[in-house]
This record gives C-alpha cells, sequence and structure tokens, in this order.
C-alpha cells in the first residue's frame, strides 16, 4: 500500500526545500522528492539555486571581485601586488565547497524536521497519488492529502543555437569553465548574462554581450540601468543592443556566431558562447494527464494568488509559476503554502518582492520604476541621491551609484526605490520594509540612519523627494 503522507513537494530547490521544512515544522507528515543529481554524482538538495544559480554565481563573482581589485583598484589604497595569478581550478574547487556545504546543510535540515528525503523523478497521478521514479528506475507510489508542485525552471534554448556542453553553454556550463576563455560570448544582457559576462570578464576575457532590445536592462528604472552601463562600459564589458543573435556553430572549436543588427547580417568568433536569454517554468513529465492541473498558455503551472492550482490540495511554488524567477519570491510562496494547509493565513505581496543584480555596482529595487509610474499616469515625485556624495562610499572608494524614490505626488506612499551601487543587496531590505508597513518618503527621511554608512544615501534620497536633502544641492 502506498504510504500516507499530509504534503509531498516535488522540488527541492528554494521554493520547494522551504515548503517542505516549514510544513514539517507545523506537525505535518512531508515528503519531498527530487531528482537533481550533482557533480559528485550523488543526489543533491537545493534546485538551481544552491547547485547552479544563486551560490556558485556569487561566490565566482565574489573570487573574480577580488582579482579584479587587486589588479585594477588596491593601488588607489596604496597597495601593490606582483605575480597575480588566478587558480582557476582552485577558485572552482571553493565555489564547489560552497555548494556541497550547503546542499548538505539542507539534508542535514530535512533529517532534524523529519522530512522524507526521495531521490527521483515525482510524477502527479490522479487522486494526489505521487510516482516516485528512483534514479535506478525503480518506482514507489506515495499518496499525499495535499501536494505541492516546485519543479523551477530550465534556461530558454533558442533555435539555431544548440548547447554543446562545452563551447555552447547555458549557467551551469559557464560556472564550471576549467580555463579563462580569452574570447567569451554573451546571448542577452538580462541578469545571468550580466552576473556571468562579470565573472570571466574579471579573470581577463574579452566579453562580448548580444542583446536583441534596443536598451539596457528594461525592467529597471531608466536613471539607474543607464548609470550601471556607464560603469559596465568602464569595466570593458561590450554590450551591443539590437544585436539579435540568429544561430551558432562549432567549428575547430571556434563558436562562429550569427546575429543581425542595424548594419544587418553580421558574424562574430568566440571561444566560448553563454546562452543566457531567460528561463521558462518545467514541468515536463510532471503531471499525469488526468492528474487534475492545468497549465497557462506560457507553460506555467496555472495558479490563483494563493498558489492554489486547478486541483483542489494541490498548490504550486516558484518559478514553475507566475511571478519574478527569483529564490527568495518561491521560498515565501513555499511558507505561505505551508501555512495554508496548516490551516494559518499565508500571503506573498508581488509588489514588494526585492530584485538584485550582483554586478559591480550591484543593482536594486523594489517597486514599481518611473517609466511603470508615467505609463500608468500615476502622479509621483521623486527624489534621488549619489553615492559619491557619501563619506562611506568614498572611504571604501566605491563612489559610483545611487538611490531613486519615487513616491506618491498626493499621499508620498513610497511606489519604489532603484539603485545601483555597493551593498546596495543589502541595502534594498529597508526599503521592502517601508513599502511593507506602507511607508511615506517622510518616513524615511525622520529614521536616523548610522554614520557613516551607505544606508545614507538612502535617507538623503528620502529627504530630497521634499527637497530637502543636506549633502547636495536640491
Ligand atoms: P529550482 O531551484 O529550479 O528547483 C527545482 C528543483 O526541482 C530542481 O532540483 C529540479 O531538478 C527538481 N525537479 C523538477 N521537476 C522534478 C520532478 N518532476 N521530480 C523531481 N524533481 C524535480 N535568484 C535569486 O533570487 N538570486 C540570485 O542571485 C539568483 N541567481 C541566479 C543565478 C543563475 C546563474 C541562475 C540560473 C538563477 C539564479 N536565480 C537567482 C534564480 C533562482 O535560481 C531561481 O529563481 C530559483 O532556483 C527557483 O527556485 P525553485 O525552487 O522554484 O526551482
Ligand atoms: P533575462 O530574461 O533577464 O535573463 O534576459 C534575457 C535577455 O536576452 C533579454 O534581455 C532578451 O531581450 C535577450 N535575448 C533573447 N533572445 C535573444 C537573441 N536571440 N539575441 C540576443 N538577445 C536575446
Amino acid at each position: 500500500m502506498a504510504e500516507q503522507f499530509d504534503v509531498v513537494v516535488i522540488g527541492a530547490g528554494p521554493a520547494g526545500y522551504v515548503a517542505a521544512i516549514r510544513a514539517a515544522q507545523l506537525g505535518l507528515k512531508t515528503a519531498c522528492i527530487d531528482k537533481f543529481i550533482g557533480k559528485n554524482g550523488k543526489p543533491s538538495l537545493g534546485g538551481t539555486c544552491l547547485n547552479v544559480g544563486c551560490i556558485p554565481s556569487k561566490a565566482l563573482l565574489d573570487s573574480s571581485k577580488h582579482f579584479y581589485n587587486l589588479n585594477h583598484s588596491y593601488a588607489d589604497h596604496g597597495i601593490s601586488a606582483s605575480n597575480i595569478g588566478i587558480d582557476i581550478a582552485q577558485m572552482l574547487a571553493r565555489k564547489d565547497k560552497i555548494v556541497s556545504q550547503l546542499t548538505g546543510g539542507i539534508a542535514g535540515l530535512f533529517k532534524a524536521n523529519k522530512v522524507s528525503a526521495y531521490a527521483g523523478f515525482g510524477k502527479l497521478l490522479k487522486d494526489k497519488q505521487v510516482q516516485i521514479t528512483a534514479h535506478d528506475g525503480s518506482t514507489q507510489i506515495l499518496s499525499a492529502k495535499h501536494v505541492i508542485l516546485a519543479s523551477g525552471s530550465v534556461p530558454i534554448q533558442i533555435p539555431n543555437v544548440a548547447f554543446d556542453g562545452n563551447h555552447i553553454v547555458d549557467n551551469q556550463g559557464a560556472l564550471d569553465f576549467t580555463q579563462t576563455p580569452k574570447r567569451l560570448g554573451v546571448i542577452g544582457a538580462g541578469v545571468i548574462g550580466l552576473e556571468l559576462g562579470s565573472v570571466w570578464r574579471r579573470l581577463g576575457a574579452e566579453v562580448v554581450v548580444f542583446e536583441a532590445m534596443p536598451e539596457f536592462l528594461t525592467a529597471v528604472d531608466a536613471d539607474v540601468s543607464r548609470a550601471a552601463l556607464r560603469e559596465f562600459k568602464k569595466q570593458g564589458l561590450d554590450i551591443r543592443f539590437g544585436a539579435k543573435v540568429t544561430g551558432a556553430s562549432v567549428e575547430n572549436s571556434v563558436v562562429k556566431l550569427g546575429f543581425t543588427d542595424a548594419n544587418g547580417a553580421q558574424t562574430a568568433e568566440f571561444d566560448k558562447l553563454l546562452v543566457a536569454v531567460g528561463r521558462r517554468a518545467y514541468s515536463e513529465g510532471l503531471l499525469a494527464a488526468d492528474c487534475g492541473v492545468s497549465l497557462t498558455d506560457r507553460g506555467q503551472i496555472a495558479v490563483d494568488e494563493h498558489c492554489a492550482t486547478s486541483l483542489a490540495g494541490v498548490y504550486a511554488v516558484g518559478d514553475c509559476v507566475r511571478g519574478p524567477m527569483l529564490a527568495h519570491k518561491g521560498s515565501e510562496e513555499g511558507i505561505a503554502v505551508a501555512e495554508i494547509i496548516a490551516g494559518k493565513p499565508g500571503h506573498v505581496n508581488l509588489d514588494t518582492v526585492p530584485w538584485v543584480i550582483y554586478t559591480e555596482p550591484e543593482i536594486a529595487w523594489v517597486g514599481k520604476t518611473e517609466q511603470e509610474l508615467k505609463a500608468a499616469q500615476i502622479p509621483f515625485k521623486t527624489g534621488s541621491f549619489p553615492f559619491a556624495a557619501t563619506g562611506r562610499a568614498l572611504a571604501m572608494n566605491e563612489p559610483a551609484g545611487l538611490v531613486k524614490i519615487l513616491a506618491h505626488a498626493e499621499t508620498d506612499r513610497i511606489l519604489g526605490v532603484h539603485m545601483c551601487g555597493a551593498n546596495v543587496s543589502e541595502l534594498i531590505a529597508e526599503c521592502v520594509v517601508a513599502m511593507e508597513f506602507h511607508a511615506s518618503s517622510e518616513d524615511l527621511a525622520r529614521i536616523c540612519h548610522a554614520h557613516p554608512t551607505l544606508s545614507e544615501a538612502v535617507h538623503e534620497a528620502a529627504l530630497s523627494v521634499d527637497k530637502r536633502a543636506i549633502h547636495r544641492q536640491n
């Protein structure tokens, strides 16, 4: 007879594993199934985020940042070094160690919380039965009162550009180049293309990024994306706008790329090519035809605002449903759904999910951009403040970037905060709290911020909404 669980979660990425832990904390008998196999050939929990996404990319961004600074900016501090080298194998080993520490940590958390972990492929059958096909091909069935689908996403492939795992790669391949490519082509100037392009640029690759759109980071407030682009250009990232890649092939270990831009059809050659044109919800083989769960026309699992699917008792969270494809958004949905199943209230406010791009400078934002407010004809006022006018950013030798706040013209309620600069990935949290508490820009302006800190730029931007910033002319 099938073993009976209160909750069966399919997928152990940040959406699924967090849902499983929270469900178990709430006293629900919980199982979590995941198919991911790590670099060591063994099952590895944590999904895209921990294995081939957020965490390994941040590890490489950090290593490459130290190398870049040693070569380019520490001289300003009076620090000199000779024979500076980069041991790529050691850099990758450090990254892999962090990944295995964290993925192993989830296995430990599952054990501590009594979540039953199953390695294999999960499929939802009818009547909330879940079939597991283990990696050795054997199958078993679990019976669930509630099912949480958290199957995540996979890289989008574009026509005529086939991944070969060596010369033409996705994020996973670009996290494991065994040496710095001399010439790296990147398709897509989005979050992943910019982060991984930055890593290899800092390590010495010539990086050309092809972006089909005529403008840079259209989801980002235009003042901020303009400031960031200026810095990326200084770092030697060659971003070509309006350049749509039409195909690529590998000949004698050289990637030959075809693209079209304002000058018509063009070609370029690279040693490696990273395809980073976005990700799509993944649900291949997840749903039996008669299981009762439907997909949207974009291939996402269809859910309502509480992550409930078309079948009662079945929920879906994370990248496989609508909303931003971000780890923390999926985790919040996982917690909310576990709490709903346990009879508590659970809700995720998608309007206050923070976004971060971990380039140099970092880019972070929450809420609406100026472009969006104009398009929606919402009256707003704005205040901004450059990091170059803060003592802390100058002391850190990181003066690039700014903070910009958008507030409603009549009520002063904060509608969006946008920033690029050092550590803005951390600074954005204050603004998320402010928006969650429906703060006005005046509220932020009246809060005492420590001196000297980068957070003073947030304070001054709030003061500047009312044209009373202290350390710049209003
Ligand atoms: P996933 O993490 O994709 O996990 C889904 C899991 O389910 C996988 O292990 C998959 O193998 C498994 N699975 C799928 N189907 C089945 C099945 N039928 N049976 C069993 N198992 C199954 N987000 C951020 O917030 N911050 C970042 O800095 C960031 N950086 C990123 C960098 C890169 C290079 C990439 C690629 C992504 C990055 N992301 C980042 C996005 C982030 O990784 C995703 O938003 C997040 O992983 C989504 O979580 P999830 O749990 O929905 O899905
Ligand atoms: P993101 O979804 O943030 O990862 O960004 C992916 C980027 O890839 C978007 O800005 C797209 O415009 C871009 N893109 C998609 N297809 C192509 C293509 N064929 N050539 C160049 N850029 C592309």
